[in-house]
């Protein structure tokens, strides 16, 4: 078997979360972990693997067969993909919504310039969900569509409360209403608000001697981040964030109510759900899969940037169309 080499830009928890999927498929081997800190301060949690400095990549364009960008959404990949698109065949997860037009438009410009295949924007969300909004909507074209996300734990969060005076430490999660999601579920198709959708909890360690009240209300009156939401604050100690809040959930649903029949009579519901322990590692593990797919279209002759609705769903997986016909068809 001719093995995927793949390298890592970018080692955080979704590089971390790369490099442990590629330990679950045969057909990808990681060859390289790049890095813009000094490269002999990053530890890979597989022993052997190389770790370089991202200035160098341009010398291993013949040593990586698709180069997966963990960055950040909203520094790193609008820079670093369109960069290394030109060079290699990337994949990136890049989750700024409203940008992704924009970034594809930059991404595909040097894919094409360069010869190379570029996926961007895999993951679950977009990934997995925006695949489950698109199938249901081509399907049910009368009806609504729903996501809710969570019980997980948002980083953009968690960063913002970090960031006010007298906080030492933050996890904040996003919590479905129950009430809302039965509704949508019993196929009612509600007129949900923010609030009605949603709701946040925040486990805030402050630090000695600051003004809880006045936290707590910086916190529930943020603008965007949590004035829109029946936000509660916890303060606890370090050591319980450190033991109990310590991993990185996340999931959701996609959820599409629509009618059929002569006077839309007939209600259908989809539904596509995530419960995820490790929000990066299960990023990371559809990242892979994308890879797999880049090479194979980059083979092909394709170029270009894609997203996820551009890949055949065959082409993500190790197995050939044959096993797949017999296994799962
Ligand atoms: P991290 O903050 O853990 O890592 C981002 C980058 O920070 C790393 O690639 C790393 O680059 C750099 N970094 C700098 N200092 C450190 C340090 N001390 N330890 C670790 N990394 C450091 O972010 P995540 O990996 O959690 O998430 C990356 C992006 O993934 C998010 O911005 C989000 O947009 C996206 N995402 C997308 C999802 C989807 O469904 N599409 C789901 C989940 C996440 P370097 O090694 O070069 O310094």
């Amino acid at each position: 078997m001719t093995k995927t080499r793949i390298g890592i830009l970018g080692y955080g928890n979704l590089g971390r979360g790369v490099e442990l999927s590629c330990r679950q498929n045969d057909d990808l081997e990681l060859v390289a972990l790049f890095t813009r800190r000094n490269p002999a301060s990053v530890k890979p949690l597989t022993e052997g693997v190389a770790v370089y400095s991202a200035d160098d990549l341009a010398a291993h364009v013949n040593d990586v067969d698709v180069l997966i960008l963990c960055g950040g959404s909203a520094r790193d990949l609008p820079e670093q993909t369109p960069a290394y698109a030109g060079l290699f065949n990337v994949v990136d997860s890049f989750d700024t919504h409203a940008n992704i037009p924009a970034h594809f438009a930059n991404v595909d410009a040097a894919a094409k310039e360069g010869g190379k295949v570029a996926v961007i924007s895999a993951g679950w969300d977009p990934g997995m969900f925006s695949l489950a909004r698109l199938y249901a909507n081509c399907i049910l074209p009368e009806g609504a569509d729903y996501t809710f996300w969570g019980r997980g734990v948002s980083q953009g969060h968690s960063d913002a409360i970090r960031r006010i005076e007298g906080v030492a430490d933050a996890r904040q999660y996003t919590v479905p209403v129950p009430a809302a999601l039965d509704s949508v579920r019993a196929g009612r198709n509600p007129q949900l608000t923010t609030r009605e959708k949603h709701t946040r909890e925040c486990f805030v360690v402050a630090e000695e001697g600051a003004d809880l009240a006045a936290i707590e209300k910086a916190i529930v009156e943020m603008p965007n981040y949590f004035a829109d939401y029946d936000t509660t604050v916890m303060f606890i100690s370090q050591e319980e964030l450190d033991r109990d809040h310590a991993g990185i959930p996340h999931g959701g649903s996609v959820i599409r109510s629509g009618l059929t029949g002569e006077n839309g009579e007939h209600r259908h519901v989809v539904e596509f759900s995530l419960k995820l322990d490790s929000n990066p590692e299960f990023t990371g593990s559809v990242l892979t899969a994308c890879a797999r797919a880049a090479h194979r279209l980059s083979r092909e002759g394709q170029t270009g940037c894609k997203t996820m609705f551009d890949i055949a769903p065959a082409y993500l997986s190790s197995k050939s169309g044959e096993e797949l016909r017999a296994e799962m068809l």
